[in-house]
């Protein structure tokens, strides 16, 4: 029951910082200001489980690892600079793509989440 508790926790500051793919901490944060006692391992640990189950997504960026809820099915351009992520229409993934990775490696990847790493517009503009 503790782990549900936690997972709902972990949810709820998520559907808080929607948008913003949040790291660990920033979620470990956002839970203590709803009063819930946890700790940050908790945290790293429940969202581990929760990525394992395919609740979560964890994005990997330059300088850390972020987090977003799959539940609106979506991708990722991941910036390795500033470690921004932006969010990407899954309708706007060519289909020839998931159909070639299917016929690659035998997947169904009817639900797949890509992530792309590379330099942000903002980013490339100060270089
Ligand atoms: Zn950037
Ligand atoms: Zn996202």
């Amino acid at each position: 029951m503790r782990n549900t508790s936690q997972r709902k926790a972990v949810m709820l500051a998520l559907d808080d910082l929607h948008g913003t793919h949040p790291t660990a901490s920033e979620i470990y944060g956002a839970i203590r200001v709803r009063n819930f006692q946890i700790g940050l391992a908790t945290v790293y640990r429940t969202l581990d489980a929760m990525v394992e189950r395919g609740d979560v997504a964890a994005v990997r960026t330059g300088n850390a690892v972020r987090y977003d809820l799959t539940h609106h099915h979506h991708h990722h351009l991941s910036c390795q600079i500033c470690g921004n992520v932006t969010d990407v229409d899954a309708t706007e993934v060519p289909s020839e793509l998931i159909t070639f990775f299917e016929s690659e490696t035998g997947f169904d990847l009817s639900n797949a989440t890509i992530q792309l790493n590379g330099t942000c517009a903002g980013c490339s503009s100060t270089n």
